[in-house]
């Protein structure tokens, strides 16, 4: 399966002025972990979080990029941009962008897309809502996501996306899908992945869960064949926590 990449999204918490020495602490606590260790932090704490992580295992990542090179785009940061910084990777069509900033699958194809010519890795989220999965449309609401997503896109460069299953009624809810629940999902986007390129590319795709995993749940998602690792929201605000969870994923 994919390798196992564990990576924090801060949303928008930290400031600058911490990012420095909270990186110094994730470095630390993560130095035995065998998996990739990531930090996706706001685009203001990049500079701080890219000169902390120099030298050691760890990676950063931003929580979101522009699909167009420049231009008058008020407000948006490009590809260009993060790599001039030093980001390896970049969140792509997380839910709260979703729901509260108006993208969708085109403009998620759009941005993975621009990353990946540009060389930067994406980790791409898709997730059903509560009433999607109560209605029974789960697994066909999120073949339609990952079929999107990775639209126009060679089978060279899906190897390099990361996926995110995050249900949505599990992010920042306290509630965690079972490892059944999780497994089932992640299963299906690697049969997705099968069905679109090959089963040894969709093997070296990385598929995460994300939703409330903590430092208690992660060892039993993890320890699922279809789960590469997750995304992890409010425990990788303590890095003794996010370090826990990096442990589990061997
Ligand atoms: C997320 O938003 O990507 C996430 C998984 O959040 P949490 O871990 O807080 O549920």
């Amino acid at each position: 399966m994919g390798k196992y990449i564990i990576a924090g999204n801060w949303k928008m918490n930290k400031l600058p002025s911490e990012t420095y020495d909270f990186v110094k602490e994730v470095a630390s606590a993560t130095a035995d972990a065998s998996c990739e260790v990531v930090c996706c932090t706001p685009f203001v704490c990049l500079p701080e979080a890219v000169r902390a992580a120099e030298g050691t295992h760890v990676k950063i990542g931003a929580e979101n990029l522009h699909f167009e090179d420049k231009g008058a785009f008020t407000g948006e940061v490009s590809a260009d941009m993060l790599l001039d910084l030093g980001v390896s990777y970049v969140i792509i069509g997380h839910s709260e962008r979703r729901e509260y900033f108006a993208e969708t699958d085109e403009t998620v194809n759009l941005k993975i897309k621009k990353a990946l010519s540009k060389g930067l890795l994406p980790i791409v989220c898709c997730g059903e809502t509560l009433s999607q999965r109560e209605a029974g449309i789960t697994v066909d609401f999120i073949t339609i996501q990952i079929k999107k997503a990775f639209a126009g896109i060679s089978a060279a460069d899906a190897e390099k996306v990361t996926v995110a299953y995050e249900p949505i009624w599990a992010i920042g809810t306290g509630k965690t899908a079972t490892a059944e629940q999780a497994e089932e999902v992640c299963a299906a986007i690697r049969g997705v992945l099968t069905e679109l390129y090959s089963e040894e590319t969709a093997e070296k795709i990385t598929v995460q869960y994300g939703g409330s995993m903590n430092a208690s749940n992660a060892a039993e998602l993890l320890s699922k064949k279809n789960i590469d690792g997750g995304l992890i929201g409010g425990a990788s605000l303590k890095s003794a926590d996010f370090a826990a969870i990096c442990s589990a994923a061997k």
